[in-house]
């Protein structure tokens, strides 16, 4: 279709000059009818006069006139058809600019400007059938991932194919709309008191736009996540309108997301004061960054066998002037979301190896790593760059990565591994047991320690302690070579069970909680085991024998 936004060189854009032109041609046949009726009014009597001879022959002055206005009233009526035809043109050309500013190119349902509107009128009309209406945003779960690997072709099928699956599995009078990108919007009218329907029809929802599908040859899968809210939720009579609904189902599919996905949620009213935390803490976990709110704290880990302290686990805080001190668990998920947790582990990391520096230097560090950090190719190069720069021995550092980092991509692991060793630092698998990974990755993987989960440390006390996981672990790391950390020491007698088992390492709650690294340095300096700036770094006494010693600890799966 064309549009009309050419501007003539007076600034007038031309529909409006051809407009201008239409009145006065319109103008014109006026005059020139209403000039006809005034000269045919004269010369009309002289003609038929001069016929019957009975006068002169008429003013030919009259006469060139009376046909000029004969002429114009045909340009006149020309003008006017031309006109009606124009207008027709343009009602239909407006009528198919209307129809595509509220469709969706792509799929060919609604758009979001559109369906603000439809829904409103539809709750209104079923308002008098005692219904209301759901409105539920359907977002694909795992779409740019998809897209990413296969193409746009491929995502953009995709998503005609769930508009079309979502159109047939609606009711009649529902409407459906692509809100933009992956997320589309289903408005179902439904009966007062029988949301249950809703929730049959969503459930099939999930099912159905979840089969996986062949396009160009290629087998897309894809989950969807789903939030609903109703119209008449609030007080009888005060249906609420499509906005607020966009608004709570949103929020309501925002949760299905963080519940695991491939799931539906109604909108609760806490799911939105939790969203206002969550969104909180983003914006403060971003201040606090740039701010330096995030601070290293410390564990000690103990060598089992001689009870020497062998170094410390940093872990992290955020010093929050709102919420005080906050665990690792809350802000690193969501600092991982934000994309942040790169940056904010490399301040940590760079705060811990300054503090670490003043410890004697028998004493290891080890810092945990972020899957989500693994994905970033330059890791390895980024975090021995901070090493190198701060002038730490590598031998020093030790780096704990989770089960589910072997997930992700083993290949991507495994270089970055080697390339730490290559400098000399050591690798953990750290919580082992919690994730998937098998003997044969444990095998190929060159780790140089496991930690055993917390969790399964704490089966050993209590009052029916079981050490059967724990010890089957401990073999398990006998046969394939790596020593052991034991997470979670709480108590003597889970200490004592440990001890037994074999030359292990161990950390907890028993031997403190983690501390800042004012505290950890007074604690150092009663031990004899700080190196004063200006030097020496013998080893007072009371320190103990270092517990381990590095070459014996190195495995190498390749050796
Ligand atoms: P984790 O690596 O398993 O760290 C051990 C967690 O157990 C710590 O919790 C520690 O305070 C707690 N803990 C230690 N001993 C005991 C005990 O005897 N009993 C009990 N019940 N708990 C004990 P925290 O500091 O809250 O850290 C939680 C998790 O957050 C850590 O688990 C680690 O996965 C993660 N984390 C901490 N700092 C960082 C960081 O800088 N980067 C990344 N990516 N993750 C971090
Ligand atoms: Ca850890
Ligand atoms: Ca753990």
């Amino acid at each position: 279709m064309t549009t009309e936004s050419a501007e003539e060189p007076d600034g007038k854009p031309r529909a409006l000059r051809k407009a201008d032109r239409d009145i006065v041609a319109l103008g014109i046949a006026t005059a020139a009818i209403i000039m006809f009726l005034g000269t045919g009014a004269s010369v009309m009597p002289q003609i038929v006069r001069a016929w019957m001879g009975v006068g002169l022959g008429p003013d030919r002055l009259l006469v060139n006139a009376l046909l000029l206005n004969i002429a114009l009233i045909i340009f006149g009526w020309r003008r006017y058809r031309e006109l009606t035809e124009e207008i027709a043109e343009r009602c239909r050309a407006e009528e198919r600019a209307r129809i595509l500013a509220e469709t969706d190119e792509l799929t060919g349902c609604l758009n979001r400007r559109s369906i603000e509107s439809a829904t409103d009128r539809l709750i209104a009309e079923v308002r008098a059938e005692h219904s209301d209406v759901a409105f539920a945003i359907v977002d694909l779960d795992n779409f740019k991932a998809v897209n990413d690997l296969n193409g746009h072709k491929v995502g953009d099928a995709l998503l005609k194919m769930t508009a079309d699956r979502l159109t047939r599995l609606l009711p009649p009078r529902s409407l459906v709309a692509r809100l933009g990108g992956d997320e589309f919007a289903c408005v179902i009218p439904f009966e007062k008191g029988h949301a249950a329907r809703v929730d049959q029809l969503v459930g099939k929802v999930i099912e159905q736009t979840g089969r996986p599908a062949e396009i160009e040859g290629v087998v897309a899968e894809i989950t969807v996540s789903i939030g609903i809210a109703a119209s008449g939720s609030e007080d009888e009579g005060n249906a609420l309108d499509a906005e607020v609904l966009m608004h709570r189902a949103d929020i309501a599919m925002y949760h299905a997301k963080k519940q695991g996905k491939n799931c539906y949620f109604w909108f609760e009213e806490p799911m939105e004061s939790e969203l206002r935390l969550r969104n909180e803490l983003e914006t403060g976990i971003r201040r606090g960054i740039e701010r330096g709110e995030f601070v290293p704290f410390y564990e000690q880990q103990i060598d089992l066998e001689t009870g020497d302290l062998v170094g410390f686990e940093m872990l992290a805080r955020w010093n929050s002037p709102k919420h005080g001190l906050v665990s690792p668990e809350v802000f690193i998920p969501i600092a991982e979301d934000l994309g942040v947790i790169g940056e904010l582990s490399e301040h940590l990391i760079a705060q811990a190896l300054v503090d670490a520096s003043e410890w004697d230097p028998r004493l290891t560090l080890s810092v945990n790593i972020s899957p989500v950090q693994l994905r970033d190719p330059w890791f390895s190069q980024k975090l021995l760059k901070l090493v190198v720069e701060h002038g730490f021995p590598p031998q020093r550092l030790d780096v704990e990565i989770t089960e589910s980092c072997l997930h992700e991509n083993i290949a991507v692991v495994r270089s970055m591994i080697t390339s730490l060793h290559n400098q000399g630092v050591t690798i953990s698998l750290d919580d082992f047991g919690t994730g998937f990974s098998s003997l044969a990755q444990l095998r190929s993987l060159p780790f140089n320690r496991l930690k055993i989960d917390r969790s399964f440390v704490t089966e050993l006390g209590g009052e029916k302690p079981d050490s059967r996981i724990v010890g089957a672990i401990v073999s398990l790391a006998e046969g394939l070579g790596l020593p052991i950390t034991a997470e979670g020491i709480e108590d003597e007698q889970i200490l004592a069970t440990l001890a037994a088992m074999g030359r292990l390492k161990g950390q907890g709650y028993h031997y403190g909680r983690p501390e800042d690294a004012a505290t950890v340095r007074e604690r150092l300096r009663g031990l004899g085991l700080l190196c004063e700036r200006a030097g020496s770094s013998e080893a007072a006494p009371g320190a103990g024998e270092p517990a381990t010693d590095e070459s014996e600890e190195r495995y190498s799966a390749t050796g």
